[in-house]
């Protein structure tokens, strides 16, 4: 949309920066060439990569007052304001924040929010606040629940920006006692204990998503909660990749947890347990903290010393602050003694290794001698009899059905190392993920909410991923942002037009491209991804190479899907071609490897493991496994549970919530890879943009009338151009006079009742023509 007047600035596409900016030299009917402003030879880039950037020096609020709004300048709006420290900015109502990686002072001081109380959107500067009191502000006036959506990926912010929201919630619409609003704050570090650790992108990386109801009363003062979550994630319990670790808790509970807990639970350093060092490498050293945990004598034979050390976690001290939390949530010791024996009886049982049995004439294996020590502590732990656990760990019973009416014939079949290792590495990660429930159980219990009206939810949940490999986890996450994408368009529309309606422009309907497509791709009945994936899993002998073939075959044509070519799938062993799909997402083409996908797909443990853990004497454990009928019976494919389709229920019954509320949405975006603050990385938060559906945001909304600004606003601007007897009429009137006399076309503007709504671009040429015509 580059209008051609030469020596105008524009922006070009760049990798690095995402934009670089210079001025036309020359067009051609496909080509324009441009020259940069750093004195570099001049560019001939094709027509669409160039924008119209801004001629006027300054940044705004909300990026709808630009003059040109687009992708380039979307963002030089939101660099200079990160330049300034300024991390918020808008479109429309949408919140864009920038994770600042420092302590931004007063930001989010009390005396702050109270600035942002009862106050409407654009009032006050943008803010994490503004949009929590909007969503507040909306619940009283419509009657209606809310909910605000936070997105983005890995590190941008998305749990802090939740936990301001919430706190500002709690502090500005608490109730008399408080302790409800109190349950509620410090419920996070609970559940970060347990359901965070430290991965590459981010040294407190939430692993599952959550969605927080803040419920309110008659008088909209807040009497409870209500936390659902998704999808942790199960692999991390066993093994990690390079330079990650396994949840928090697990270091924590060997670093501060006071010396009779630990003898008793028999905790070490975490170098000494399997399931913490397997993404291990070296850590730097950081002085300050070192001294800092030195004060702690008492504990220091249980940080690590190795190389799981890490300088930048406080194990020590974080496990005092999650032990307080469960205090605060109300947990008896009891309670937090069953939780506690949990963690390390998984320690213990991830220490058990096993080697092929000379002995065994199928083939089959034992648990090796020295780690039998393992296995009889574990078993004490779980409550269970040692040779029951040997036995369930070393082999797997298969039922077959015989002629003879109903009778079940039990047959032993011994396992290999890794088919033991792999039975064990399930059973660890069932018990885990159920504790997780049963914390998210504790912490519901706490903040009852029977007295609700009605309630804000605050959604924190991963954005759109695509990394060198892709598995079942990014499929699922892509999916849920595929669903929410489709949900963000179809509200942002909406809210358009009711802002359209609202100011009496009367328009007709904006199109949109819709994703209904791939969804269907991956969820319809039958022929869906999903559907397909859960076939492949009851059949006899399931295959990756299979179920990949059949998605293809299912799906031939689909506009959404590709063969992938091999080159895009970088990993250290041959994945042959069938064993993959390219699905074209919303944010972008994404190559899952579907090796794994069955595996990951299933949720179930071997019957005889299932049905042992089910009646150990350990009463907490006994609890967290029990006995559905159903599961009882079948035989054959005994229990399988379909991580998919648990999924895409929650996932169903979330998106009927959100439809059933008001909503505001926030867009984190990291700015660098590094994590420091002071780094704005172009390319790289261009691609956020893009991925969070800002950019098609943009597209949507020129279609209508992206541009627009107060009457007031532009009063200010333009009455030292005009004769003072026009600049004495009243801002409405003093523009609709304007425009007249400038003969400008009704098409390309609209007046509201308070705003004057332009084309785009047109809000530049309504300048330029101020001008150059006095
Ligand atoms: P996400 O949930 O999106 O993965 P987090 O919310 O955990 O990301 O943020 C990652 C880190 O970034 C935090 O631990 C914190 O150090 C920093 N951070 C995020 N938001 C802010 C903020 N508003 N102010 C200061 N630091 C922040
Ligand atoms: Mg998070």
């Amino acid at each position: 949309m580059i209008t051609l007047n030469d020596n105008k600035p524009v922006w070009i596409r760049d990798n690095e920066h995402g934009f670089v900016i210079g001025k036309i030299q020359d067009i051609t009917s496909d080509n324009i060439t441009v020259q940069l402003n750093d004195n570099r030879k001049p560019l001939v880039v094709p027509y669409d990569s160039a924008f119209q950037a801004e001629e006027y020096d300054k940044d705004v609020d909300d990026n709808c007052a630009l003059m040109y709004l687009n992708e380039a300048t979307l963002l030089n709006n939101v660099r200079r304001r990160y330049k300034k420290d300024i991390i918020y900015n808008y479109v429309a109502n949408i919140l864009i924040a920038i994770n600042p990686y420092k302590e931004l002072r007063g930001v989010y001081s009390v005396d702050t929010m109270k600035k942002y109380n009862g106050k409407s959107l654009g009032v006050m500067p943008p803010h994490v606040f503004a949009i929590g009191d909007k969503s507040y502000r909306d619940m009283r006036t419509t009657r209606q629940s809310q909910s605000i959506v936070i997105s983005g990926e890995s590190g941008a912010g998305k749990t802090e920006s939740a936990k301001y929201v919430l706190q500002y919630l709690t502090e500005s619409y608490g109730s008399h006692n408080g302790l409800i609003e109190d349950r509620i704050n410090k419920s996070n570090p609970l559940l970060e204990a347990f359901g965070n650790a430290k991965t590459t992108r981010n040294n407190n990386s939430s692993r599952f998503g959550k969605f927080i109801e803040v419920h309110f009363n008659e008088k909209y003062r807040v009497v409870g909660g209500y936390i659902s979550h998704y999808l942790l994630e199960k692999s991390r319990i066993c093994v990690q990749s390079q330079d990650e670790r396994n949840y928090h808790i697990f270091y924590r509970l060997c670093a501060g947890a006071p010396e009779s807990i630990r003898s008793a639970l028999r905790l070490g350093p975490p170098d000494n347990f399997h399931y913490l060092k397997r993404g291990c490498t070296q850590y730097f050293c950081n002085t300050q903290t070192e001294n800092k945990l030195s004060k702690n004598r008492l504990s220091q034979d249980f940080i690590s010393k190795g190389p799981l050390h890490d300088p930048q976690l406080d194990d020590t001290n974080d496990f005092i602050e999650c032990d307080q939390s469960m205090d605060h949530m109300g947990l008896s010791t009891q309670d937090k003694i069953n939780i506690y024996g949990t963690v390390a009886a998984l320690l213990h049982l991830g220490n058990i290794n096993f080697e092929d049995d000379p002995e065994s004439t199928k083939g089959g294996c034992k648990v090796t001698s020295s780690t039998e020590q393992s296995l009889t502590i574990t078993s004490e732990m779980l409550g269970l009899n040692i040779r029951d656990l040997r036995n369930a760990l070393i082999t797997r019973v298969i039922m077959t059905r015989t002629t003879s009416k109903n009778n079940d014939n039990i047959i032993p079949v011994p396992l290999k190392v890794h088919e033991a290792q792999n039975a064990r590495d399930a059973l660890a990660k069932a018990i885990y993920i159920r504790l997780f429930d049963q914390i998210v159980n504790f912490i519901n219990k706490s903040i009852p909410f029977s007295s609700s009206n009605s309630y804000i939810g605050i959604l924190d949940i991963a954005g759109f991923e695509y990394f060198p490999i892709n598995s079942f986890e990014q499929f699922c996450i892509n999916y849920c942002n595929e669903k929410l994408q489709q949900f963000f368009n179809e509200r942002i529309l909406k809210e358009e037009q009711v802002l359209y309606e609202r100011e009496g422009l009367g328009l007709k309907k904006i199109q949109f491209i819709d994703n209904q497509d791939c969804i269907d791709l991956i969820e319809s009945k039958t022929i869906g991804c999903f559907d397909l994936l859960d076939e492949e899993s009851k059949l006899p002998t399931p295959r990756a190479e299979h179920f990949t073939n059949e998605v293809h075959k299912r799906n031939k044509g689909h506009p959404r899907l590709e063969v992938p070519r091999k080159s895009k799938l970088r990993s250290s062993r041959e994945i042959r071609d069938d064993e993959g799909f390219l699905i074209q997402h919303f944010a972008g083409g994404v190559v899952y490897s579907t090796a794994q996908f069955i595996e990951k797909n299933n949720d179930a443990l071997h019957a005889s493991l299932l049905i042992l853990i089910q009646e150990c004497k350990n009463s907490f454990i006994k609890s967290l496994f029990p006995k559905l009928p159903e599961l009882e019976q079948s035989a054959g494919k005994l229990n399988f549970i379909s991580v998919g389709s648990k999924f895409r229920s929650q996932l169903t019954d979330l998106l009927n919530k959100l439809r059933s509320t008001g909503i505001s949405f926030i867009r984190c975006i990291k700015p660098n890879l590094k994590m420091v603050p002071n780094l704005f990385e172009g390319g790289q938060i261009l691609s956020q943009l893009q991925c969070s559906g800002m950019v098609s945001v943009l597209a949507l909304m020129q279609q209508g009338f992206p541009s627009r600004t107060q009457f007031a606003e532009l009063y200010s601007m333009y009455k030292s151009y005009l004769p003072a007897e026009l600049a004495r009429l009243e801002p409405r009137l003093f523009c609709k006079a304007l425009f007249k006399a400038l003969n400008l076309r009704d098409a390309d503007f609209k007046f509201g009742i308070t705003k004057v709504f332009f084309r785009p671009g047109k809000f530049a040429e309504f300048d330029q023509l101020m001008k150059s015509d006095p």
